[in-house]
């Protein structure tokens, strides 16, 4: 990795080898103390770089990727967001017009209710401090069962969708749409990708005694406001955080 230096910002300049292919990233950092939501929009173009390769290499094999603007099938899955999205998410809705944040903070707070009534609320904090695949699977079905929309689908398009989390960019099928409505590894074909950019951001948000995931499901962001702000991770050195970021992804 290079870097030019400037008072204010650094050129960090980078060749990373991923899935077999190099990629070249340049990116002007700031050097101020920042927190690591403030770097979401260079980890997202990383990310749609990454996501790229993969849908390369599916076409490579002759395959087409499924998935189409206005289909929201994948869209009432338990989505992990880190605990950096999830706090620009909740900035997010806080700035959104009156009554469209009034109608998502609605929709969030319907399924919350219903995940309270069905008794998943709890088994989904302890299945998640827990971390065992197994039952994330599981309660990842049972949650999809609820029909549980995420609150940013409108009219089956995502209603955030530049500013979507990695994991939601990271989920494409080439598979048949229609099985999307029903997840079953049988019939749903996802694009499995070189690098999950999205699993390298839960590791450097989680709290640093590990006591804490860095991640939670979408759908609990808005309940834990107040622990989110809490949680964020101390201002460093926007270059420090982008090299731990690019150590990762190249490792
Ligand atoms: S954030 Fe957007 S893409 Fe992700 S689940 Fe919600 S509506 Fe779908």
């Amino acid at each position: 990795m290079t870097e030019q230096n400037s008072p204010k910002s650094e050129i960090v300049e980078a060749d990373i080898r991923i899935g077999g292919r190099s990629i070249h990233f340049s990116a002007q950092v700031s050097n101020q103390p920042v927190q690591p939501y403030e770097m979401l929009p260079l980890f997202q173009n990383i990310t749609n770089k990454v996501i790229e390769i993969g849908i390369d290499e599916v076409v490579a094999k002759g395959k087409q990727i499924s998935c189409r603007s206005g289909c929201g099938a994948c869209c009432s899955q338990l989505v992990p967001v880190s605990k950096a999205e999830a706090y620009a998410l909740i900035g997010l809705i806080d700035e959104m017009p009156s009554a469209k944040q009034a109608e998502v903070r609605a929709r969030f707070s319907q399924s919350m209710e219903r995940l309270h009534d069905v008794g998943l609320l709890d088994e989904l904090d302890r299945v998640i401090i827990d971390g065992d695949k197994d039952k994330l699977r599981a309660i990842g079905l049972a949650y999809f069962n609820l029909n549980l929309p995420c609150p940013f689908l409108e009219n089956q398009s995502c209603s955030i969708h530049p500013d979507r989390p990695l994991s939601c960019r990271e989920f494409l099928v080439v598979s048949d749409p229609a099985h999307c409505a029903k997840p079953d590894p049988e019939t749903v074909e996802s694009v499995v990708l070189p690098k999950r950019v999205s699993a390298i951001l839960y590791a450097m948000c989680e709290s640093k005694n590990n006591t804490g995931k860095g991640f939670l499901p979408l759908i609990q962001i808005l309940a834990n406001t107040v622990s989110l702000q809490n949680e964020q991770s101390p201002p460093e050195p926007a270059i420090d955080l982008l090299n731990r970021f690019l150590n990762k992804l190249a490792g």
